[in-house]
């Protein structure tokens, strides 16, 4: 018998929303290197999570990555009190620092969805990495971030990929990109 090969396409979309509430297998967060929370989504995500999530990451800090996360990596724990099962960290690149390479930009989404393939994670919500208070445009952010996911190898291992934007100026950037 010939060999039955199924060709699943990875799901790539965009809304409108608040990443604590995603019932996904796992939501990403733009951390900080230092992972003991901070502003912006870091800080809605720790708030949502509970006490659990910070015990995590200082866990993965100590065992892991005492010297912080390097920008454009990632690593995943526990999801607390969300619904979520799973929050995968990730730094992005600090524009206002002069940390201005697309390619520690697409990194950061490439290494997350690795992240959530080991773990075992199928759908998996994004924010908008670097585009708050590490200041990238995002346009350039959302153009990036798409290009990486649908360029991610190996491509079944994960069936969804929502990017979960906090602005209607974002979800637009992030709508333009989904149809370039
Ligand atoms: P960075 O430091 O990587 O720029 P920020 O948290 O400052 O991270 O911003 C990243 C993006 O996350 C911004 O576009 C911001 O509007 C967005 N954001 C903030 N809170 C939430 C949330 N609860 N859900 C989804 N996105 C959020």
């Amino acid at each position: 018998m010939d060999n039955l090969v199924i060709v699943v396409d990875m799901r790539v979309e965009a809304v409108r929303g608040d990443i604590t509430t995603q019932r996904l297998d796992a939501i990403v967060n733009a951390a900080n290197s230092g992972l003991m929370g901070g502003g912006g989504v870091d800080g809605a995500i720790h708030a949502a999570a509970g006490p659990a999530l910070l015990a995590e990451c200082r866990e993965v800090r100590r065992t892991a990555y005492p010297g912080g996360l390097p920008v454009g990596y990632a690593v995943a724990t526990g999801a607390g009190n969300l619904p979520a099962r799973w929050v995968i960290h990730t730094v992005g690149p600090n524009w206002h620092r002069g940390e201005r390479d697309e390619a520690d930009l697409a990194a950061c989404f490439a290494s997350s969805l690795a992240e959530a393939a080991r773990v075992g994670a199928r759908s998996v919500a994004f924010p908008a990495v670097s585009a708050g208070v590490y200041g990238w445009a995002g346009a350039t952010v959302a153009r990036v971030a798409i290009a990486a996911v649908r360029g991610f190898e190996p491509s079944d291992a994960v069936d969804l990929v929502r990017f979960v934007l906090f602005s209607d100026r974002l979800y637009d950037e992030f709508a333009v990109a989904l149809r370039a």
